[in-house]
Order: structure tokens, then sequence, then C-alpha cells
């Protein structure tokens, strides 16, 4: 049998329920394991922003509604914090215990 994708001759596994050859196969695996990776990299992104906003009491229904599209997610995570130059981030009433943004602690 030939590879579906290649027309090589020894096609003989199964990816994605079409049969390609190993060459193929290896191709069509090391695509997808990117892909679940880009995939993975969407979700702890899109989680980050989600721990921005709770944080920084902006959470809404709209960021929790599947809509939310990467360029808004870029904004919510690249979002610079709000600093007022004179008087202190606690005078206001807000939370004052903000958890480290994702660093790893110490270096
Ligand atoms: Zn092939």
């Amino acid at each position: 049998m030939n590879c579906i994708n290649c027309n090589k001759e020894g096609a003989n596994e199964v990816v994605l329920g079409v049969v390609v050859c190993a060459d193929c196969a290896d191709i069509a695996k090391r695509a997808l394991e990117r892909a679940q990776r880009d995939a993975d990299a969407l979700v702890k992104m899109h989680a980050e922003a989600i721990r921005i906003a709770m944080i920084e009491s902006r959470l809404r229904p709209e960021i929790n509604s599947g809509r939310t599209d990467m360029p808004q997610v870029l904004r919510e995570i690249t979002k610079l914090p709000r600093t007022e130059p004179s008087g202190r981030k606690e005078d206001n009433g807000r939370k004052t215990a903000v958890p480290p943004r994702g660093r790893p602690p110490g270096r």
C-alpha cells in the first residue's frame, strides 16, 4: 500500500485515520505535538490574563465567554500595573496581597 501523502510504498501507519509511511507519520506526529504545545501555551496565557483580571478586580463575564481573542489576552497580560506617582496602591482600599506575576522566586 502506498502512502497517501507522499505515494511512497510501505504505508503502514495510521495517523488521524490516514494511512501513511513512517516518514510522513513522523512529520504528522511532530506537527501534532507542536500544535499541542501551542495550545498549552495559549491556555497558560489565558489563565494568566484571567488571574491578573481577578487580582485587579476587572474580571467580567465577557472575559470568560470563550470570545477572548489573542490580541485581547496579550493586552491583558502586558497591561502595565496602574501606578500613581503620589500615594501608594494600598491607600485606595484595593487588595494589598498581590502574588508575583508568574516569575520563579529568587534568581
Ligand atoms: Zn509518506
